[in-house]
C-alpha cells in the first residue's frame, strides 16, 4: 500500500530508544519493539545524536522516505516542562550535567528538520491506552491512566488530548496525597515518597514505595520471613513473585497497593469524571490469576457513584512496553491533524516551533479566547477548530 504521509514515535527511556511508525490512516506500520541503545548518561550530544538512529532505524525497517514525515512524537522519563525541557535539577534518568535545563524537543526538532511533539512517558501511555480503548471516538472520550513502575505515572486525556498544565505538571497522579485511614495497619508508619510529601499514591503504590516504606514495616510483622535475609532493593523485586505464589505477607503489601490505587481513582471519580480508568505496570504482567485478584482489589476500592459506574469502566493498558512510542506516534499524529492541513508539506512548518503548548503572553491571551469555545461542547472537531484558530492568530500575531 503507497504511503502519502507518516509521523514517527520515539519513547526515550534511560537504557535504550524504542521507535515506531504510524501512518495517515491510524495504522502502525511496526508490530514490535524497533530499540536502539539511548546513550543518555552520555549526555544530550550523543543522545540526540541516538534518537536520530532510532527514527533512521524504523525508516530503514519499513522502506518509508523521510519526505513522508510530517511530525514525530518524543516521549521521556520526567521531570520536564510540557514542551520538554529536562528539570534544572537533574532528573534520574538524566544525571549528566549537560541535560540540566536542556530542551531535548527543541533540540531533536532542530536536528531532524521536522516538528517534535513532546509528552512525558506516562502521558505517552495514557494517550495509547486511549486510543487503544477508543479507537475513532478517542476524540470525544476522556480518560485517566495510572501506572505503576518504579514510581507511579500515568496521565490524564480529555476530549483526546494529552491535559499537561500550565507548568506541565498536570497528570502527576502518583503525588496526590490520598487518604491513609484504614488503609494503614494499626502502628504503620505514614509513608514517604521522594517528592517531599508524606501519604501520596506513589508512597505505596510503587515498587519505590514497596522498598521505602511498606516491605520494611511488614516484615517486622513477619519475622523470619524470607525476604528478610536479603538486602531491601532486591527483596523489594521479589514481592510480586510471592504475591503471584500466595504469600501471606506480599498479599498485604499489594492490598496496601491495590488499596491507594483504588482511592486515587475515587479522587479521579470526583475531580474528572472520566469515561475510563486504566491501569498498568508490573502487576498487569503477573500471573493472571494474581493479576485478577489485583484488578478486582482496585475496582473495589474505587468509589463510584451509580451513575458513573454505568458510564465508566476499568481496564488495563494494554502492549506497556510500546505503549510509549505509540502514544507518541498518535500525540505527533493528532498534532498534524489538528493543524487541519493534512497535506501541508513538511517545510512550511518552522522545525523549531513549539507545540500547541506556549506558556508566553501571548499564548496567554489566546488560552482566554479559547476557553469558552472549549467548555461549550465535547466535538471533537469543535476543540480542533477552536485550536487550529488560536494557533493560526498565534502566527499572525508573531508574524507581525
Ligand atoms: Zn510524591
Amino acid at each position: 500500500m503507497p504511503v502519502d504521509w507518516v509521523v514517527v514515535g520515539l519513547d526515550n527511556g534511560g537504557t535504550t530508544n524504542n521507535g515506531t511508525i504510524l501512518d495517515s490512516s491510524g495504522r502502525f506500520l511496526l508490530d514490535q519493539m524497533a530499540e536502539v541503545p539511548s546513550d543518555v548518561r552520555e549526555g544530550p550530544d550523543k543522545a540526540i545524536a541516538s534518537l536520530v538512529v532510532s527514527v533512521e532505524q524504523v525508516l530503514g525497517i519499513t522502506g518509508v522516505p523521510i519526505t513522508a514525515v510530517r511530525a514525530v512524537g518524543l516521549d521521556t522519563p520526567g521531570p520536564a516542562s510540557g514542551d520538554g525541557v529536562i528539570s534544572s535539577k537533574g532528573a534520574t534518568n538524566f544525571g549528566h550535567a549537560g541535560w540540566r535545563g536542556f530542551d531535548i524537543r527543541g533540540a531533536l526538532a532542530e536536528r531532524l528538520g521536522l516538528p517534535v511533539i513532546y509528552n512525558n512517558d506516562g502521558n505517552s501511555a495514557a494517550l495509547y491506552a486511549h486510543h487503544v480503548r477508543f479507537d475513532a471516538e478517542y476524540g470525544e472520550r476522556s480518560s485517566v491512566a495510572a501506572i505503576v513502575g518504579t514510581g507511579l505515572g500515568g496521565g490524564i486525556i480529555e476530549g483526546g488530548r494529552v491535559i499537561k498544565g500550565a507548568a506541565g505538571m498536570a497528570g502527576e497522579l502518583g503525588h496526590v496525597p490520598i487518604p491513609l485511614d484504614g488503609l494503614l495497619a494499626p502502628g504503620q508508619p505514614t509513608p514517604a515518597c521522594n517528592c517531599g510529601q508524606s501519604g501520596d499514591a506513589e508512597s505505596v503504590a510503587s515498587l519505590t514505595g514497596i522498598q521505602n516504606n511498606l516491605l520494611p514495616y511488614w516484615l517486622t510483622r513477619y519475622e523470619g520471613h524470607e525476604l528478610g535475609g536479603l538486602p531491601i532493593g532486591k527483596a523489594a523485586r521479589l514481592v510480586r513473585k510471592y504475591g503471584e505464589e500466595g504469600d501471606e505477607m506480599a498479599l498485604a503489601i499489594f492490598r496496601q497497593q491495590a488499596m491507594a490505587l483504588g482511592r486515587l481513582f475515587t479522587i479521579a471519580a470526583n475531580f474528572l469524571d472520566p469515561d475510563a480508568y486504566f491501569l498498568g505496570g508490573g502487576v498487569v504482567e503477573a500471573a493472571p490469576h494474581f493479576r485478577d485478584w489485583f484488578f478486582a482489589e482496585v475496582r473495589a476500592n474505587t468509589v463510584l457513584r451509580e451513575e458513573q459506574a454505568r458510564a465508566a469502566e476499568i481496564s488495563l493498558v494494554p502492549d506497556l512496553d510500546m505503549a510509549g512510542a505509540r502514544g507518541s506516534a498518535y500525540a505527533a499524529r493528532n498534532w498534524f491533524i489538528a493543524q487541519g492541513q493534512p497535506s501541508w508539506p513538511g517545510g512550511v512548518l518552522s522545525p523549531g516551533r513549539r507545540d500547541d503548548h506556549d506558556h508566553g503572553e501571548p499564548g496567554r491571551l489566546i488560552a482566554l479566547v479559547v476557553v469558552p469555545v472549549r467548555a461549550a461542547g465535547r466535538k471533537a472537531g469543535a476543540l480542533a477548530g477552536a485550536d487550529h484558530m488560536a494557533l493560526a492568530r498565534h502566527r499572525e500575531r508573531q508574524g507581525a
